[in-house]
């Protein structure tokens, strides 16, 4: 079960770039990403629509990172599309914002598609890890202080 399967054309088709909107995720970018993927981070699974602290961490994901488009010529239209985004935490994004794809290229969509599934799961397995490593620090050295 991937988020992408939920998205309009089982998330194998494009669906356009985002408008800009105000230039935050919460009220412009992510509007039409939200409505594809909802309110919960697809990696951490923490729901991000209440209370309103959390709607304050709400944050995409470029699935294929946007590092894709200078290192591998992955074209800007697939990576910046509503397709390939994602809603997540900004732990999770943070956690992943190093996160680089290894040629070869997609060459078409349907590889482009394929790759954004493999990277989705690599992430989220990543993400996990980041997160499991996190707490055990937080509770040795926050937590009982
Ligand atoms: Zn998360």
């Amino acid at each position: 079960m991937l988020p992408f399967d939920r998205y309009e054309g089982g998330g194998r088709k494009l669906l356009g770039r985002p408008p800009g909107g105000d230039g935050t995720c919460r009220r412009g970018y992510g509007v039409p990403v939200f409505k594809q993927c909802g309110l919960t981070c697809v990696y951490c699974g923490r729901f991000l629509g209440a209370p309103y602290e959390a709607w304050l961490d709400i944050s995409i994901d470029h699935v294929i990172p946007r590092s894709a488009i200078e290192q591998l010529g992955v074209p800007r239209e697939w990576v910046e599309d509503v397709a390939n985004l994602v809603t997540c935490c900004r732990a999770c994004n943070e956690f992943l914002n190093q996160y680089r794809v290894n040629p070869p290229a997609p060459q078409n969509l349907a590889q482009f598609f394929d790759l954004r599934d493999q990277v989705f799961r690599d992430k989220r397995e990543l993400a996990r890890r980041r997160h499991a490593e996190e707490r055990m620090w937080y509770e040795k050295n926050v937590k009982n202080g």
